[in-house]
């Protein structure tokens, strides 16, 4: 399972722009700051690799390997 802290998350879309399997997406969904937080609507193509979790520059993401 993927979460992605919403209040962590600084909206840079890195995960939506690198997992090479295109799990994220962007959203219309806003933190309390305002910012646009991307969703992992296409969470069943995961491959686990770990990728976004590296990118997140905010350590935003938690994957349940
Ligand atoms: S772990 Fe890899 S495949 Fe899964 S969402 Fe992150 S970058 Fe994409
Ligand atoms: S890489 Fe991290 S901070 Fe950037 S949009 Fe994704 S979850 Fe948010």
């Amino acid at each position: 399972m993927i979460s992605i802290d919403q209040e962590l998350c600084k909206g840079c879309n890195l995960c939506v722009e690198f997992c090479p399997v295109g799990v994220y997406e962007k959203s219309d969904k806003t933190n309390k700051k305002g910012i646009h937080i991307p969703e992992p609507l296409h969470e069943d193509k995961c491959t686990k690799c770990g990728l976004c979790t590296l990118l997140c520059p905010d350590q935003a993401i938690i994957i349940d390997l």
